[in-house]
């Protein structure tokens, strides 16, 4: 993520390569959320450019700037942040870990990463799908109420997420309770109609650790939050 890099890519958009009305950048911006700087990879991840099989069809929308079916905006507020985990080997980073889930043969499904927020096992915190996307990360009914945080890893047996991730996905948590002070948090497993141990047999040992305390006052709404097309502002 080195200046360098950043500079060669726009040296090499500006002249070389076509440019596109919204080009691919291979780096990520920040963005605050509740008071949190993040890594914001909104729109920056590698997608799936197939059509949709006509069953998902209603669940995705065309995007003709980037030319892609994908996750359609959601028609609910959201209430729940869900947590999982990636069930996948645990030191992949941001970007492998999207290759492979829009990619490999038993998720072929997934337009794009179906989760909003992605930590990695250093604790670092992704921002990879705008909020206001209803993405598919539990049941076909939450979606629309629910964001999505994933810890990279697979909980099982002994294993749990390490102290960074732990951290950080409190830390995020907390953040978006600022935003939206009355929102529930809630393992995949406790989902309506889950048949999942997602985010892992050992939650029961860290939950506490990564889930914060319910707010003690309400807070101003953010209100972008619960409109379908609202944002979160870039920058
Ligand atoms: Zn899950």
């Amino acid at each position: 993520m080195g200046a360098l890099a950043s500079a060669l890519g726009g040296m090499l958009a500006g002249t070389l390569l076509p440019v596109r009305a919204r080009a691919f950048s291979l780096e990520p911006g920040r963005v605050t959320i509740g008071g949190l700087e993040v890594w914001d990879w909104r729109d920056q991840l590698p997608v799936r450019r197939t059509a949709p099989a006509s069953a998902d069809r209603h669940l995705l929308t065309w995007d003709p700037d980037r030319e892609y079916w994908r996750y359609r905006l959601r028609n609910r507020p959201i209430t729940t942040a869900v947590i999982h985990n990636s069930g996948t080997r645990a030191d992949y980073n941001l970007r492998e870990f999207v290759a492979i889930d829009v990619n490999q043969t038993e998720r072929t499904r997934y337009p794009e990463c179906p989760y909003h927020f992605v930590i990695e096992q250093d604790g670092t915190t992704n921002y990879c799908i705008d909020m206001s996307r209803c993405t598919w990360h539990c049941g076909r009914e939450s979606n629309d109420y629910a964001i999505g945080m994933c810890l990279l890893g697979s909980f099982m047996d002994d294993a749990i997420p390490t102290e960074a991730q732990i951290a950080s996905g409190y830390r995020l948590l907390a953040a978006l309770q600022r935003e939206i002070p009355f929102i529930q948090f809630k393992p995949h497993c406790n989902m309506p109609g889950a048949d999942t141990w997602c985010p892992g047999s050992t939650w029961p040992r860290w939950r506490d650790r990564i889930v914060p305390p319910p707010a003690d006052r309400p807070q101003p709404r953010n209100p972008e939050f619960y409109s379908p097309t609202g944002r979160v502002a870039r920058g």
